[in-house]
């Protein structure tokens, strides 16, 4: 695991994770970024997903092609909004983490970004977002086979230094 800080756009990783909504149609934030540098096709392919299996639930991931990204997918999770924590939402923010990389791991991808999903607009609070990001990485490589490079590209630079602080931690 390693900790960068800069635009996941421009990472030429084997899949980049999206902070995505249910509707997988787009939005604000790393999901708006994604799609504005990625092209219609990630939207076109998000479109025939969602017309197949309905909209994305919180906490599960779907993947598309990265489009004009030098990444060569986008897996599309769903984090939990914080709603005070009552709501499950640390364990569906840990769920976004172990079933992307599953989704990784099923298409035999073996280097993967994750931005801090949630932390934007969806509001969870950074310190726990961090600690679960690196824990949910963490016990999803112990208890695999899989071999996997994961890069946390933090926009922000609370996030970045949260981030190494877990990975110095655990
Ligand atoms: P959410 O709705 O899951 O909170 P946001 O996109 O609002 O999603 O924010 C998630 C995180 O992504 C925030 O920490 C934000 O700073 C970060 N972010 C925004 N743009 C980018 C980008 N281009 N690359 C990486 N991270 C980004």
């Amino acid at each position: 695991m390693q900790v960068v800080q800069g635009d996941i756009t421009k990472i030429a990783a084997d899949a980049i994770i999206n902070a995505a909504n249910s509707s997988l149609l787009g939005g604000g934030g790393v999901d708006g970024a994604i799609h504005r540098a990625g092209g219609k096709t990630i939207l076109e392919e998000c479109k025939a997903i969602v017309a197949r299996l309905g909209r994305c639930p919180t906490g599960e991931a779907v993947i598309t092609t990265g489009g004009n990204l030098p990444a060569k997918y986008v897996i599309h999770t769903v984090g939990p909004v914080w709603n005070g924590g009552k709501k499950q939402e640390e364990e569906k923010l840990a769920d976004c983490y172990t079933n992307s990389l599953k989704l990784a791991a099923a298409h035999r991808l073996t280097s993967i970004a994750f931005p801090n999903i949630s932390t934007g607009v969806y509001r969870f609070p950074k310190e726990k977002a961090s600690r679960i990001a690196v824990q949910a990485v963490r016990n999803f490589m112990q208890g695999s086979n899989e071999i996997m490079q994961v890069i946390f590209v933090c926009y922000d630079e609370e996030n970045f230094n949260l981030i190494r602080k877990y990975l110095d931690y655990f």
